[in-house]
């Protein structure tokens, strides 16, 4: 794997399994949420693939070089594909806000409590970038939320 040629990785990890698991998500609705985020993304293009992000261990996976946004297709059976699709579109909008990198988009929501663990052992720059990320997708309207953020932030 060639980090710069593939550019840069925003990955979400395996381990934040177990607090999506516990919101009891409508998969139906989840559905229609994630088709209707993946079309905006792709308006502000940005591709959407269902595959195995080529990183192990990554449910979903953000290359800022490429713009793809990649998805396991694990994702839909274990009923967090819209919180994963979230995620990773918060990355997206953070790279329209940086430019050639992500940026800090300065939300102004605190980080719930629960979501802490998943981005306390990034470090510095890193930490802020995951902890907007987590945060969004945590939010009851974070659909909405993340796709206000596309539309103010991405050409
Ligand atoms: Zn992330």
């Amino acid at each position: 794997m060639n980090y710069h040629l593939m550019g840069i990785y925003y990955t979400i990890a395996a381990v934040f399994l177990g607090m999506q698991l516990a919101t009891g998500e409508n998969l139906a609705a989840a559905d229609t949420d994630f088709i209707q985020l993946q079309k905006a993304l792709e308006k502000h293009n940005f591709i959407v693939k269902i595959s195995p992000p080529p990183v192990r261990g990554a449910y979903g996976l953000f290359d800022s070089k490429t713009r793809i946004i990649w998805i396991h297709p694990l994702v839909f059976d274990l009923g967090i594909a819209r919180p994963t699709l979230i995620h990773e579109a918060v990355h997206a909008a953070q790279l329209c806000h940086g430019g050639k990198t992500v940026k800090a988009l300065n939300l102004g929501i605190e980080p719930p409590a629960m979501t802490r663990r998943f981005f306390m052992n990034y470090e510095g720059f890193s930490r802020q970038i995951e902890a907007e990320a987590y945060t969004v997708q945590v939010q009851p309207d974070g659909l909405n939320l993340v796709i206000s953020l596309l539309q103010k932030y991405c050409p």
